[in-house]
């Protein structure tokens, strides 16, 4: 683990290799459950390869074009994996309905032997991406291992159905499970697509760590009060933009050591995250003057 872009590399991989075994004794077995989860596994394929290549990129700092970095790419890479993990819900959705509709005959031997493998896989794959994301504080590669998640998840159930096939006789059993498990992906995706919406949307930070900032601001007894009061996030950069109301016959130069004095304690705070600060000398309120500053009013 040399690397951040490393990780969606290893998975992407790892990954398919699987969708490789899974079609080839999808094919052998004839059953439909263990092909479409060789399509689940070449979407994440091909996610892990958007991941790479938007964590090469967004790992670029700003330049003269793009001011704030790529870190929205992260984002955007997120809501396109999410979109493409619908799709595969979808496929799944289709497959057991229509194997639900014509039960066919299985190879359940070969079947459960590559479901087996494929757990195993998943799993080392699962705990290596989650050290990853919290080792990089990184969206992108925590959307990467919910994604392998959700993939164990699909490859035990497929699993346990292809045993209760084997132990009951009773083929439809395979279809049901299949349409539980599209419908976890969809949900699964369809929460992860939101998160990615409202952070290209600029979402403010957190309740607790908009609270977080207050106190550090209320603490000064030079500052009366502040207004517009702005937060986002782009990428692994924070962005806090705020009017401070300074007593009105401070010294520019005191007024700038307790400003230096907030972004100190907020960087001290927050840890490892990176931080960019817009702090802006006002010697009363002027709000009234500004653009939906009264929108931005905190309770
Ligand atoms: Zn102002």
């Amino acid at each position: 683990m040399k690397d951040k872009i490393t990780p969606p590399l290893i998975a992407g991989i790892a990954s398919s290799t699987l969708a490789l075994i899974k079609l080839v004794f999808g094919l052998a077995s004839g059953s439909v459950a263990v092909l479409s989860s060789a399509a689940d596994s070449l979407s994440d394929t091909l996610i892990s390869i958007i991941n790479y290549f938007a964590l090469k990129k967004s790992r670029s700092t700003p330049n003269a074009r793009f001011n704030f970095g790529f870190g929205k790419l992260e984002a955007l890479s997120a809501l396109t994996q999410s979109l493409l993990i619908i799709a595969a819900g979808l496929f799944v959705a289709y497959s057991s309905i229509e194997n639900f509709i014509r039960p066919r005959e299985l190879n359940l031997g070969v079947g459960m032997l590559v479901m087996i493998i494929s757990i195993i896989i998943t799993a080392c794959l699962v705990l290596y991406l989650r050290r990853a994301a919290i080792k990089y504080q990184s969206l992108i590669i925590r959307a990467d291992a919910l994604n392998y998640e959700a993939d164990l998840i699909t490859n035990a159930a497929t699993l346990l159905a292809l045993l209760l096939v084997w132990i009951s006789g009773f083929v439809i059993v395979d279809a049901l499970f299949g349409l539980a498990l599209s419908a976890y992906i969809i949900f699964k995706a369809g929460t992860l697509a939101k998160t990615s919406i409202y952070d290209l949307l600029d979402e403010a930070l957190n309740q607790t760590e908009i609270q977080q900032i207050l106190d550090i601001i209320k603490q000064k007894k030079e500052i009366i009060n502040f207004h517009s009061f702005r937060t986002r996030k782009s990428g692994n950069i924070n962005i806090l933009s705020v009017h401070l109301e300074f007593v009105p016959d401070i010294l520019l130069l005191n007024a700038h050591e307790v400003s230096k004095q907030i972004e100190n304690e907020i960087k001290s705070t927050f840890g490892e995250q990176k931080w960019i600060f817009e702090i802006h000398f006002d010697t009363d309120d002027d709000s009234a003057d500004e653009l939906y500053a009264e929108n931005l009013a905190l309770k």
